[in-house]
């Protein structure tokens, strides 16, 4: 008995022991690493962290808020030279569908009774809530001659997005509104024969083809891309009839912008039994454009064969 209490004596006190052994020499190791680390050469930290200051310098945000902020006119960019084709991107992927309901649109962006219609007209019912489509400020609330109560909110981005016809303003200039959030109530003020949302899309005071940028087509809300460059095609209303649905032919570079441009001049020739009416309508071009572009009067005889330009 006293020989297995001694055993069992012996036996702990080696674990003791070992284990103490173990723990300095762990300690040890530790020390050592600790020592390497401190040796590495402190200049890479230092240079690190000058390329990220350096490269945020580089790329400032612009602040779209802080210029041509005017909260009395409705465009504050009149005087400003714009340069085409304009580059317009989004953090986001998607919008906040302005109104609560399917989309319907019931009057497209493009030449309407001999004048432009610079928005799309969405259906709804007078009193139906209307929504931001994105994070934003407002920068005009106003009853405007045609588009009756008006909201204007400018975004993060640079973009404009315009809401007439209203019932309900429900937001003061200078206020910051999410996206999704309640700006007003849809109506009928201002130059509209039923209810429905009067919805513009204006870059530096231009307004762009909303379904240029924007797909209404169904529930998804999508933004066309996160980059788009925009040519005057999709910023002249007299190119786009209001009837019609536009074929959207997206430009995410500047390349495509600049090559798509130079598509829109076609050469025409005349047909059988064509008259300036026929082809301004079938290309969405003036007669006046067409007469200009062409050297020719509204009452010149087309000749069979004959070449026009047509610039759309
Ligand atoms: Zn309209």
């Amino acid at each position: 008995m006293k020989l297995l209490y001694l055993f069992v004596c012996t036996c702990l006190i080696s674990i003791t022991a070992y284990s103490q052994t173990k723990d300095s020499v762990s300690v040890d190791t530790a020390v050592k690493i600790d020592t390497k680390a401190i040796k590495v050469n402190p200049a890479f930290p230092a240079v690190s962290i000058t390329l990220q200051s350096l490269q945020h310098i580089e790329t400032p945000k612009k602040d779209w808020i802080a210029e041509n902020w005017n909260t009395k006119v409705f465009n504050p960019y009149k005087n400003i030279k714009k340069q085409y084709p304009l580059q317009i991107k989004f953090d986001d992927s998607t919008y906040a569908s302005p109104i609560p309901r399917k989309k319907v649109i019931t009057s497209r962006y493009g030449w309407r009774n001999r004048r432009p219609h610079n928005g799309i007209d969405i259906d709804l019912i007078t009193g139906d809530r209307v929504m931001s489509m994105f994070d934003g400020v407002v920068r005009y609330v106003n009853y405007h001659s045609g588009h009756g109560k008006t909201v204007v909110v400018r975004h993060f981005n640079g973009l404009e997005t315009v809401y007439a016809h209203l019932s309900k303003q429900l937001v003061k200039v200078n206020d910051t509104v999410q996206k999704g959030q309640i700006i007003g109530a849809g109506g009928t003020t201002g130059n509209a024969r039923g209810s429905h949302l009067h919805l513009e899309v204006l870059y530096q005071g231009i307004p762009i083809h909303p379904e240029y940028v924007f797909d209404f087509s169904n529930e998804d809300n999508l933004i066309r891309s996160n980059e788009i460059w925009v040519t005057r095609r999709w910023t002249s209303a007299y190119r786009h009839n209001s009837k019609r649905k536009s074929k959207i032919e997206l430009c995410t570079t500047e390349e495509e912008a600049i090559a798509s441009k130079a598509e829109e001049t076609k050469v025409y020739t005349v047909r059988r039994g064509d008259t300036l009416s026929r082809i301004s309508n079938k290309y969405n071009v003036s007669i006046a454009r067409l007469c200009k572009d062409n050297s020719i009067r509204r009452t010149s005889t087309l000749r069979v064969g004959q070449k026009l330009i047509v610039k759309q």
